[in-house]
């Protein structure tokens, strides 16, 4: 998370060397528990790619007021932090991530049903939630049985497939800001837009999420649940690591088809492919580096550019160096 103290972007705060990872720790010990805090972490191991480098520490907080000690701490020491959920929309450089990973998911993950109501803790699997509606015959978020992210990511990122998005559904969420301040938003104030929100705009941290769904038939949304899967592997390529689409639908366009025009269907470099089964996936062949995906993603954006005038805009996220 690019994260400022006073008019200092984090990102550019201090390098974590030996010294001050070890200082980090045992000021993050009194937080949480060993078993939360792991060290020289390959980001691969955390993100769907199966690309990228390390990060020097990811930490695993359980609770609300963990998480707001965590971000008061980094503050305090001027280090870069990130949050992730399942890494499913998000690539991390060969180089890895000089500062501390703050995942939440199945460590920051309980739902309860209240009527129609969902809450759930932003760690829990978009797909659980989508479960636990169907098991409670409630409609809405049959779209989501198949995304595979957190609840978390998938109101960050607006989610959608299918003619559903996570606005459709969330009505309030509960998110802290880098100052570990907690802020709860309503609908009006989410700024839900294609792909996009309020909170991935101002970096704020998703805590909990509301969803209002409808009373339905339990068969009926978990065959509509069934049949969204059965077209997504029939579409995508589900057998091959890889972070969904790359690419945000241009307007009047869609991605997949302007790349397979450009002449791109399968191509390759080094171990990262253009799938030849949905244009617009990027598929890790086994070998792929960051640097392999990345290159092919500039080389698509740039041929795509020049065979249809079209400007790709990336759906999912780059970092580190
Ligand atoms: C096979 C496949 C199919 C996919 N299909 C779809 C699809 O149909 N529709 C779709 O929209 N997406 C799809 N995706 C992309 C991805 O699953 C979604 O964007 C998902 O919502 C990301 O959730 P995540 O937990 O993995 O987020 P991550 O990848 O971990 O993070 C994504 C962004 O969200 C932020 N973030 C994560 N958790 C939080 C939090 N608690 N608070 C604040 N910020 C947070 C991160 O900082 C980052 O900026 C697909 C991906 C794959 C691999």
């Amino acid at each position: 998370m690019i994260n400022k103290v006073g008019n200092l972007d984090i990102t550019e705060g201090l390098d974590m060397d030996s010294d001050m990872v070890m200082d980090v720790v045992k000021e993050l010990n009194r937080i949480i528990a060993d078993d939360q805090i792991l060290l020289d972490v390959p980001m691969k191991d955390y993100t769907s790619m199966r690309v990228g480098g390390n990060a020097k520490v990811l930490v695993l907080p359980s609770t609300v007021s963990e998480i707001a000690e965590i971000i008061k701490l980094l503050n305090n020491y001027i280090i870069p932090y990130y949050v992730i959920g399942n890494g499913t929309n998000l690539i991390f450089s060969d180089y890895g991530y000089n500062g501390v990973i703050i995942k939440l998911s199945d460590n920051f993950s309980s739902m309860t049903v209240d009527g129609n109501v969902i809450t759930s803790r932003s760690g829990a699997s978009i797909v659980s939630v989508s479960n636990l509606a169907c098991e409670n015959s409630l409609s809405g978020l049959e779209f989501a049985a198949g995304i595979p992210g957190t609840v978390g990511g998938a109101v960050v990122m607006n989610a959608g497939a299918y003619d559903g998005e996570m606005k459709d559904v969330v009505f309030e969420t509960t998110c802290i800001d880098n100052a570990a301040g907690i802020v709860r938003l309503g609908c009006e104030d989410m700024q839900f837009g294609y792909r996009t929100s309020r909170m991935q705009k101002e970096n704020l941290i998703v805590l909990e999420v509301k969803m209002r769904l409808r009373e339905g038939n339990k068969d009926e949304i978990r065959s509509k649940m069934k049949e969204l899967n059965r077209r997504r592997r029939e579409k995508q390529p589900l057998n091959y690591p890889s972070s969904g689409s790359i690419f945000k639908r241009p307007a009047g366009h869609y991605a997949g088809k302007l790349i397979e025009d450009a002449g791109l269907k399968g191509y390759r470099i080094g171990g990262a492919q253009v799938s030849d089964k949905h244009c617009g996936f990027i598929i890790n062949t086994g070998t792929a580096t960051a640097s392999d995906v990345i290159e092919l993603i500039e080389l698509v954006k740039r041929r795509v550019f020049e065979t249809s005038g079209v400007i790709l805009q990336q759906e999912v996220k780059i970092l580190g160096g």
